[in-house]
């Protein structure tokens, strides 16, 4: 469930004095009184909460003014994680309070902590797992939390697979713009929408799209939906750009950390950020931390690396069978934000150069896209079936949690 919530003044009085009954004892301060809240000045502002949850994820996102430092607790009697907000203040008109009741959290609640501290608090049922980090422009805290494995009875049947299609950008978020104009967010959206058709016609294919029309949706929704689907397969499609105009073909990422200048350049404009600060996320510590734990869980890794070079080797060899000077960029490794927490083997196409002129050229004809689609749906069939029929049968979709 999204959930964006508003409340006029009257509300957020009532609220606040439920709030302030209900939750008195977590807000307590080191001297035993509770802190007040006020609005602080020149501080980073926490403008919202929202989640998304299901029976064994639930991801929260608080959206703040700007980037902020935190610090991440979990104690007892009763089971909470905490994050503490470094110089933070929290927006007056904002619900405090969400009651989640997931099976994975009883509520979501923020109050300023001190005058300079705005406290998250996630009050536990049950949880394996979490993940908490920041990402920028706009700026937001996320946290995702894992529940406890179900045990699945085996089926007795070969289960279905649930693959999400992203396609890139949207709404106000028009992506890559080619020299006569095309964009990035039509062009993904079209070899998007053909996809899921090619892919339907197998009918142990289950196929669901982030987005089916030109809407913007915000980076982590997108792994959000995946995770809420209980996907199989991830695959964020996207067209590249650079300012050089020479720049030219194909490359699939995974997400994993990198060296290469150019990887990070790619995955600075898609995460919608600048490469300062796309940079300064290489030389945070706790982004490894993520990634590291990320890829621990469900071995993952390996699986992502498999699917991206399925359907790298199988989009240059379509396109390479009826274009010329197709440019095999390979599979290659960044830091995308639309990546962060997916909970299935997943990866992101750049399937041409929009900033190229022969490459827009192409992009904007039906039967380049089509062919486009038809490629990945080629190297997506391919690492279907080079899954184990146990793996398959038992369900692909059971996580591997520790
Ligand atoms: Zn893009």
């Amino acid at each position: 469930m999204f959930l964006n919530l508003k409340l006029s003044t009257k509300r957020i009085l009532k609220y606040a004095v439920i709030l302030l009954l209900t939750f008195l004892p977590s807000y307590l301060t080191a001297s035993g009184k509770p802190s007040t809240n006020v609005i602080v000045p020149g501080k980073i502002e926490v403008k919202g909460i929202r989640y998304w949850s299901t029976s064994d994820y639930t991801r929260v996102v608080i959206d703040l003014s700007g980037t902020v430092e935190f610090s991440k607790n979990r104690i007892s009697n009763p089971d909470r994680l905490y994050f503490d907000l470094m110089d933070t203040t929290i927006a007056r008109e904002i619900k405090t309070s969400l009651p989640v009741g997931d099976g994975i959290l009883k509520t979501v609640r923020a109050g300023q902590f001190k005058h300079d501290i705005v406290r998250v608090v996630l009050d536990l049922e049950e949880i394996a797992d979490f993940n908490a980090f920041v990402l920028d422009d706009p700026a937001r805290f996320v946290i995702d939390v894992y529940g406890k494995e179900k045990i699945k009875k085996p089926d007795t049947v070969i289960a279905k697979r649930k693959i999400v299609i992203d396609a890139g950008h949207g709404g106000h978020d028009p992506g890559a713009v080619g020299l006569r104009g095309l964009y990035e967010k039509d062009v993904v959206l079209d070899i998007a929408l053909k996809l899921k058709k090619i892919l339907l016609a197998d009918k142990l294919n289950e196929v669901f799209l982030t987005r089916e029309t030109d809407v913007f949706l915000p980076l982590e929704e997108r792994t959000a939906i995946a995770n809420k689907k209980g996907a199989d397969l991830f695959v964020s499609i996207h067209a590249n750009a650079s300012p050089g105009r020479q720049a030219r073909g194909i490359e699939t990422y995974l997400l994993n950390w990198t060296d290469n200048e150019e990887a990070i350049r790619v995955a600075a404009r898609e995460n919608h950020i600048s490469l300062k600060k796309m940079k300064a996320m290489h030389r945070q510590m706790d982004v490894m931390d993520i990634i590291k734990s990320d890829l621990i869980r469900q071995n993952k890794r390996d699986e992502s690396i498999k699917l991206a070079h399925y359907i790298q080797k199988s989009m240059v060899s379509t396109m390479n069978s009826s274009h010329e000077n197709i440019l095999d960029l390979g599979v290659k490794q960044a830091l995308f934000y639309v990546l962060f927490g997916a909970r299935m083997p997943s990866v992101l196409v750049e399937v041409s150069f929009i900033s190229n002129p022969e490459e827009e050229r192409l992009l904007s004809s039906d039967s380049y896209r089509m062919q486009i689609a038809e490629a990945i749906a080629g190297g997506l069939n391919k690492y279907i079936t080079s899954i184990p029929t146990v793996q398959k049968v038992a369900g692909v979709r059971g996580h591997n949690s520790h």
